[in-house]
């Protein structure tokens, strides 16, 4: 059986109608104009697409598909909130749950807020519910008395909590301990699974996504495995984070483990913090600060180790590297790293700040880039502070191209929204859409940045897709109208998905 797409545009000249085969990636058969038509048989189907774009389909390349469902019901705050609004969030949640349970949010932006964050201002909001909240970064998590309670977080004994002048401590947490504490307060919260899940995958959907790169932990893998037929039309490609790597190994687990709509690529690994946070490791200290260079999470040496085992079993890296120290040590580590099977790319998620030596290097490796341009948008201002100058190398997506080394793009949802729109904007216009173009020699293209939704992610990922062509998968996304045109010519409204196909099946 065969389903024939009709009544669409798709900036391919003479195509008005596409043939994909009902076989479990609905591979395109057939792309030509209305004469095509006359194949069809009594079993087949006319699907009339009402004039809308057709797409290759969109990916996210970098994603917490759990998280991001669960941010759904979880506390939201904009990156413009201060303290105080923050504080009646908490205060009005609350209000709201059952005491005892617990509050977990995110996206407080320390550069919004008038005065520091402290425990005792969550206690007074909140004294019977355990809270915490990530920052805007996630690197950096905030929690009040009763939550760092039940997080067995001993105020005297840990050295890794974040102390005032005086040895006490803040109620501020950073990295590891940040994400431990995360993960902790997930686990006590976690009777939501597969409905969170679920709806992460219905969200992506929505926002015409037909498969994401994910980086989970065991949670998320388990939840991925107990999704029925119908909730895996997403494609979901996965990296573990990184405890699990001596398990996987052990367990006999080999690349590609899994199908064409759930699989196990490898390893998420921490070279560094963040920009928010300026924990980002630098090659030169940060501008405002006392010689900060932020923290390396992870030596050059272990990371070379770790990538050469997996590589024995053909699996992944995916390395958080986000200050240009942290780059270079990544880029040192893996400039030799085997591909995967079909070569699958082992990457450097984020590099928002390269140097050009290392970039260099990159170009002759076998790495790809995964970054996230809808990031541009609130780290502009972030990075003109603590960066300066060195800014000019921030997302410098141009000089990547110009040197033939892969770029996908992602949104690292919840982080940012899924929505592929405002990172498309980002990548071409390099601000939002009433602001001035930041850095505007390293613009992409319209036609660029699609790629790198698109086909980029389906050549680094060694998947067959990413284009309109014979014998690729069946996966569009569908859009009101030519998002190219609209990128051009600078009509946000326009640039708006319309519906997404997954396998040869529209799923909405
Ligand atoms: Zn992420």
């Amino acid at each position: 059986m065969k389903t024939f797409w009709t009544n669409f545009s798709s900036g391919l000249p003479g195509v008005t109608v596409i043939v994909t085969q009902q076989d479990s990636n609905g591979t395109i058969v057939g792309l030509g104009d209305a004469a095509l038509l006359s194949e069809a048989r009594g079993a087949d189907r006319v699907e009339d697409l009402e004039g809308l774009f057709v797409a290759p389909g969109f990916w996210d390349s970098h994603f917490h598909l759990l998280d991001y469902g669960r941010s759904f019901r979880r506390l939201r705050f904009d990156a413009q909130a201060n303290r105080s609004t923050v504080l009646n969030q908490v205060r009005a949640e609350a209000a709201r749950v059952a005491p005892g349970e617990w509050i977990i949010g995110g996206g407080w932006n320390k550069e919004s807020f008038e005065a520091p964050p402290h425990w005792s201002l969550l206690d007074e909001a909140s004294p019977n519910h355990p809270v915490l909240l990530m920052s805007l970064d996630y690197h950096t998590a905030w929690v009040n008395r009763l939550g760092a309670q039940r997080l067995g977080i001993d105020e005297r004994e840990e050295a890794e909590l974040v102390r005032d002048p005086h040895g006490q401590w803040t109620g501020i947490l950073h990295e590891t301990r940040a994400f431990r504490a995360q993960e902790e307060a997930m686990r006590q919260d976690d009777s939501h699974l597969l409905t969170d899940l679920k709806r992460g995958v219905r969200e992506a959907q929505r926002r015409g996504l037909v498969g994401v790169t994910t980086m989970e932990d065991r949670f998320g893998l388990l939840a991925l495995q107990d999704l029925g037929a119908d909730e895996r039309m997403l494609r979901v490609q996965v990296f573990l984070r990184d405890r699990h790597a001596p398990s996987l190994l052990d367990a006999g687990i080999r690349a590609g483990f899994g199908d064409d709509f759930l699989r196990l690529f490898g390893i998420k690994r921490f070279m560094d913090g963040a920009l928010g946070s300026q924990t980002a490791w630098m090659k030169s200290p940060y501008e405002t600060g006392t010689g900060n260079r932020g923290m390396g999470l992870l030596t050059e040496g272990d990371l070379r180790e770790e990538a050469r085992m997996l590589a024995e079993q053909g699996l992944l890296v995916a390395v958080h590297a986000i200050g240009d120290q942290a780059v270079s040590a990544a880029v040192s580590a893996l400039r030799s790293v085997a591909p995967g099977p079909g070569g699958r790319r082992s990457r450097i998620e984020h590099a928002q700040l390269i140097d050009t030596v290392d970039l260099d290097v990159i170009q002759g490796s076998a790495l790809a880039l995964s970054m996230q341009p809808v990031h541009l948008l609130f780290d502009r201002p972030i990075a003109d502070r603590h960066w300066g100058d060195r800014s000019r190398h921030a997302f410098r997506f141009r000089d990547i191209l110009a040197r033939g080394v892969p770029l996908i793009f992602g949104s690292d949802a919840p982080v940012a929204d899924a929505d592929p729109v405002p990172g498309l904007w980002a990548a071409v216009h390099r601000g939002a859409p009433i602001e001035e173009p930041w850095y505007s020699e390293q613009r992409l293209t319209a036609e660029e940045a699609i790629w790198a939704y698109t086909r980029g992610p389906a050549l680094v990922d060694a998947r067959p897709a990413g284009l309109l062509q014979v014998g690729l998968w069946g996966d569009f996304t569908l859009w009101r109208t030519d998002p190219r045109e609209a990128l051009i010519h600078r009509e946000y409204d326009a640039l708006a998905v319309a519906g997404t196909v997954v396998a040869g099946r529209r799923i909405w």
